[in-house]
């Protein structure tokens, strides 16, 4: 079958058209957003745009013979193939590299000036040879992506793309193109234009679907972490809870621990050093229990000065030296903040067991009442319940404290939930 190449070329700038406008419209409904999903859409309509244009370029100068405005165009094109690189590496969340951008359509120009390859037949091998080696690299961007997985299908297309334009050189060797006027004969040029329009169209959806997957994950990420700490939130914790009651159904009946940790007196930290150093105070509390618990401990801010782990696969006795550990940091750390004195404190409710419910509601329960347990023995301790939640007091059994001088005045301790509802 015979393709005339002008049609199939003009078919190609009103596909890229829209292609361009769909891209560049979903990016502006996303309030042109520079956040990784919709710019990662921008760029790559941005691209499209500046392909439509080099195609524009090279058809209306095939029409009119110039030389130059096929060269000018073709540029454009590689112009289009380095912009998309760069989307994807931006979108894998690595900088840009302007000088690669350039150097594909500024290396083609003087390939082409330079004399070096004097007849089309050269120049059309040259610019498949940065095509496909912009969109091999585009492949590599995200093969090298962490989450990988997802975007398997535009790693396949690139390479399919950066393949064809491979494909097509021995063609230019065995059938050469000649000039610019016998070009228009040629067998195969149009097929190199339908080809390449198919795989770009796939590209354009998939591009929209593998930002429509990172802005869900964002968003997801965004409502499990405290904006505060940078650590997982409430809502997080309590789904790790369910996944650690599942696993443990699974492994049976191993030990889970609980640890709840309320900052002393932080209100009047506030007061006495401003809400500013407040949060200094909080940020310093998330970095030091980072440190200081293991690393499969799911800890998390519950709200407010409330912070909260789980402990899989730990015992009572194990737990315990973590709190008290964690509690020894933070009197360290806390104890000038900024350069100043704040002397920041936290006491520790600490609960275990190897039977345990849904949710760990018992568990959080029985830790919450030992650190109330803590808070009116006089802060800046941990305290252990057992089993038996009904008196915390009795089955307190630590009594770790340091310095009493630290303490602050005692003030009754109300606490955020009067009743636990895990
Ligand atoms: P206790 O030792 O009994 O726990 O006393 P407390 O002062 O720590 O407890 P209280 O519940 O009376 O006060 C908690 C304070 O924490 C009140 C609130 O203003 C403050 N707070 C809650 N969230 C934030 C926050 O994000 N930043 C800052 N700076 N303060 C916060
Ligand atoms: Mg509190
Ligand atoms: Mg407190």
């Amino acid at each position: 079958m015979h393709l005339d190449i002008v049609t199939m070329s003009a078919a190609d700038i009103a596909v890229t058209a829209v292609l361009a406008s769909m891209l560049l419209l979903n990016w502006g409904r996303d309030g042109w957003s520079l956040a990784a999903a919709p710019r990662f859409v921008g760029a790559w309509g941005l691209a499209v745009l500046v392909r439509g244009i080099g195609g524009l370029a090279m058809l209306g100068s095939v029409l009119g013979g110039s030389a130059d405005g096929i060269a000018i165009g073709a540029s454009l094109v590689i112009l289009s193939s380095a912009l998309k690189w760069n989307a994807t590496r931006r979108f894998a969340e690595r900088p840009a590299l302007p000088f690669l951008i350039a150097l594909g359509p500024a290396g083609f120009l003087a390939v082409v000036y330079s004399g070096l390859v004097p007849n089309l037949d050269g120049r059309f091998i040259a610019g498949c040879l940065f095509l496909a080696a912009y969109s091999f690299v585009a492949a590599l961007e995200l093969r090298r992506m962490s989450d990988a997985s997802q975007c398997w299908p535009a790693i396949a297309l690139l390479v399919l793309c950066g393949a064809t334009y491979l494909v097509w050189i021995p063609f230019a060797v065995v059938s050469p193109l000649g000039s610019v006027s016998t070009a228009f004969s040629s067998d195969w040029l149009a097929y190199v234009v339908v080809t390449t329009l198919l795989l770009r169209v796939a590209l354009a959806f998939l591009v929209l679907s593998l930002a429509k997957d990172r802005d869900e994950e964002e968003q997801r990420r965004y409502a499990l972490t405290d904006s505060l700490t940078g650590l997982p939130n409430r809502r997080s914790l309590f789904e790790s809870a369910e996944l650690v009651v599942q696993r443990r159904v699974l492994g049976g009946g191993t030990p889970v621990s609980v640890l709840i940790c309320d900052l002393d007196c932080f209100k009047d930290t506030n007061d006495t050093f401003g809400h500013t150093l407040g949060d200094d105070v909080l940020r310093l509390f998330a970095r030091v229990a980072t440190r200081s618990l293991q690393v499969n401990h799911e800890f998390a801010r519950l709200g407010g000065e409330e912070f909260a782990a789980i402990l899989p696969s730990v015992d009572g006795e194990i737990a315990l030296e973590e709190a008290e550990r964690l509690r020894d940091a933070f009197e360290q750390a806390g104890a000038f903040v900024n350069g100043l004195p704040v002397g920041a404190t936290v006491s520790i409710g600490v609960s275990a067991d190897r039977e345990v419910d849904p949710g760990l509601s018992t568990l959080f329960r029985r830790a919450d009442a030992a650190l109330y347990a803590a808070k009116r023995a006089g802060r800046n301790r941990v305290v252990f319940i057992g089993s038996n939640d009904d008196d915390a007091m009795t089955k307190s059994r630590t009594t770790v404290r340091t310095s009493p001088s630290r303490l602050r005045p005692k003030r009754s301790w109300k606490p955020h939930r009067p009743v636990q509802t895990f």
